[in-house]
């Protein structure tokens, strides 16, 4: 006899482990079939692992700037085992611990490798199927961020997109380097440009590079008010009071308005100090 479900997913990857929390509260019953370990590539050879070795590089990048900052002679070696040792450390949970954090939430889980029969049918075994239903999710503002120093961080639809699709564009731009924050962070190369529609007075893309910049644009969810993050007040001084301020920029061109004074006028101040 068919088990029947009204989900299956293929793989217990971080789609799997999204899909099963999301399920949770739903009422839909979930069958997730795990050939490997569950949680996929991300934990174990993708965004973990890699981000623990650039750590590592920003870690020596950040104690040269001891020298300028703090100190008059630094001075160390680089261990290199050290670093894939750490490396490897970060990916601990190939003990597969992720199986009972998935099964906590109340799906089934099914271990090996199987193909779908149909769009509908999953084989487990030659005598017992899977019925799921189709599931389909929409992604409308995905984020994308590239984990160079400083990161470069961006989401939704850039500025030519936005002219291509005939929408009545308004840009706010600054340099993250020329605010209070970069001043005593000793940053000098970033950006940021924000993509507005002067028509919805919503905010429909972004790009920041800054320290930390996937940190902060992930802040930014499209198609806000412009007015509603305009009222937030930021942290000073902060990188996150870059678009924070462009915001109110990009709110004061879609009403015509003269811009509020953004935090690049205020801190170039501290440049020249
Ligand atoms: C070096 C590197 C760095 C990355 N860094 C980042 C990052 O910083 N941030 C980020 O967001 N993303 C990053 N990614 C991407 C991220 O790893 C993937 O987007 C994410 O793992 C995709 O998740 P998934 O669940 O769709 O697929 P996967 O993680 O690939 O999971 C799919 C799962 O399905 C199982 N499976 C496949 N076929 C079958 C089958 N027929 N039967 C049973 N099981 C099956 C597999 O064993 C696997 O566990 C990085 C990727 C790489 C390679």
């Amino acid at each position: 006899m068919p088990e029947e479900f009204d989900v299956v997913c293929l793989g217990g990857g971080v789609a799997g482990e999204a899909t099963a929390v999301g399920r949770r509260d739903s009422g839909l019953t979930l069958a997730v079939v795990e050939r490997e370990l569950v949680g996929g590539e991300c934990p174990y050879r993708g965004c973990v692992p890699s981000k623990a070795l650039l750590r590592s590089s920003e870690t020596l990048t950040e104690s040269q700037g001891a020298r300028r900052l703090a100190a008059s002679r630094v001075e160390w070696t680089v261990d290199f085992p050290k670093v894939p040792k750490r490396v490897r450390s970060m990916a601990r949970d190939l003990d597969d611990s992720r199986a009972a954090a998935m099964e906590a939430t109340g799906v089934r889980l099914f271990r090996g490798e199987r193909k779908l029969a149909d769009l509908r049918t999953v084989d487990v075994e030659r005598e017992q199927l899977m019925r799921g239903m189709d599931a389909r999710a929409d992604h409308p503002a995905v984020p994308r961020v590239t984990f160079t120093d400083p990161e470069i961080a961006s989401v939704g639809l850039p500025e030519a997109a936005a002219r291509a699709k005939g929408l009545d564009v308004i840009i706010a731009t600054a340099d993250p380097a020329q605010t209070a924050r970069g001043a005593v962070h000793d940053f000098h190369q970033g950006a940021l440009k924000l993509v507005g529609d002067r028509e919805h007075g919503v905010l429909i893309g972004a790009v920041l590079v800054t320290p930390r910049a996937g940190e902060i644009v992930l802040a930014i969810k499209l198609r806000i008010p412009l007015k509603t993050p305009a009222d937030v007040i930021h942290p000073f001084p902060g990188f996150n009071r870059v678009p924070g301020d462009s915001l109110h920029e990009l709110a004061a061109k879609a009403s015509n308005k003269a811009p509020h004074d953004p935090d690049v006028i205020h801190h170039n101040q501290w440049r020249s100090q």
